[in-house]
């Protein structure tokens, strides 16, 4: 029996809860194990979401703080908010992330080779912030490419061409295997100093050898993988080598629907008015109720809906030192009323010429920087 784990992080938001869910269902001979990093200051909406999908489950999702936070009997966030003397955490300074979500998810897989899998959607394109383990591998089962992004330097590596056009003609024949040895022997042009160009020749003949076949290609990066170190590199097989399912936000929101899991409280529209006109907000994603990637209009919104959240985010804030939770403002100053009509105002503008009222999330618009252990 393979000693591999197999573990999945739910972060409180849709898409990782999307995944437990397609997971359980589509690989039921999976041993998966859940887990969720705590920080103690989520908001309650997430919580529940965690009760209904281990319901759901049939098993719990395990809660994991580092041992220092938990000996010290306070929340997690509380604990290093004191061990870093009041310093807030920010996109420049992201210390949260670093000791409460992939710290204790590093201990808690410890030295063993550990698949890890990750709810990014097939509609979006990005890597995000994950554990840097060797003995962690990520698997992206929502996508059409499952792989990390090491895999597919692996596979599309220059010096490797010879080898994949030759692994191909086991997989494929005919007139299917010229094409995609034609595709396979065009090398990826490199060229210095160009760090997106170069990305993005690589992504287009990755995209090239998919559309011929992701089996075939899944098959010939697993073999591949055996020169590597990495986890899937000991097994003799992996279910996922088949799957060519693509799912997006619509497909996630029905998993959730049709679980019968649901999706995250916060995520429900309310109505907001500004002048005449009519606008709704939401929360975009799950983490700590103060998260310092929240937009403007998400700060209004915890004002508005949770008073008692954000009068203890206002206590965190010293602006004697700079320590403010939005960058260059105050909470003190963004809830003043006029502050809030323009914030509202702003948020409604920027919508106006979407299809749905929906609010982009943060992550959709582009933040790579976003830690995928709190906002999938
Ligand atoms: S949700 Fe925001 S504040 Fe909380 S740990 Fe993640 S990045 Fe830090």
């Amino acid at each position: 029996m393979s000693a591999l784990k197999h573990v999945l992080g739910i972060s409180g938001g849709k898409d990782s809860a999307a995944l437990a869910i397609y997971m359980k269902d589509k690989y039921p001979s999976l041993d998966l194990t859940y887990y969720f990093t705590d920080t103690g200051k989520e908001l309650d909406e997430t919580y529940q979401l965690i009760e209904r999908l281990e319901g759901y489950l049939g098993k719990p999702i395990a809660k994991l703080e580092s041992e220092d936070a938990r000996k010290s009997g306070q929340d997690p966030f509380d604990y290093y908010y004191k061990v870093f003397r009041g310093y807030l955490p920010s996109s420049q300074a992201r210390w949260c992330t670093k000791v409460m979500k992939i710290q204790p998810f590093e201990d808690f897989v410890g030295d063993a080779p550990t698949v890890s899998y990750v709810g990014i959607r097939g509609d979006e394109d990005r890597e995000g912030y994950l554990s840097r383990k060797p003995n962690i591998q990520a698997i992206f089962p929502f996508r059409r490419n499952i792989w990390s992004e090491d895999v597919i330097k692996l596979v599309l590596d220059n010096g490797r061409i010879g080898q994949v056009a030759e692994l191909y003609a086991t997989e494929l024949s005919g007139t299917q295997l010229d094409v995609v040895v034609q595709a396979v022997r065009k090398p990826i042009e490199h060229i210095a100093n160009d760090r997106k160009g170069n990305a993005r020749r690589q992504a287009e003949k990755l995209n090239r050898l998919l559309e011929h076949g992701v089996v075939p290609f899944n098959r010939i990066a697993f073999r591949m993988l055996k020169e590597s170190t990495l986890p899937l590199g000991q097994e003799v097989d992996y279910a996922l080598l088949e799957n060519e399912d693509v799912l997006g936000k619509p497909a996630i929101f029905r998993l959730l629907e049709e679980s019968g899991v649901g999706i995250p409280g916060y995520y429900d529209q309310k109505e907001f008015t500004v002048g005449d006109k009519k606008g709704t907000y939401a929360r975009s994603r799950s983490g700590c109720y103060f998260c310092f990637f929240q937009q403007r209009i998400e700060w209004v919104w915890l004002y508005e809906q949770h008073p008692d959240l954000f009068a203890k985010a206002m206590k965190y804030e010293n602006e004697d030192e700079g320590f403010t939770w939005a960058q260059g403002e105050s909470l003190k100053d963004l809830i003043h009323p006029r502050r809030i009509e323009q914030i509202k105002a702003e948020a409604l503008a920027k919508n106006k010429d979407k299809s749905s009222n929906r609010l982009l999330s943060i992550l959709e618009e582009t933040d790579e920087r976003a830690c995928l252990s709190c906002f999938l």
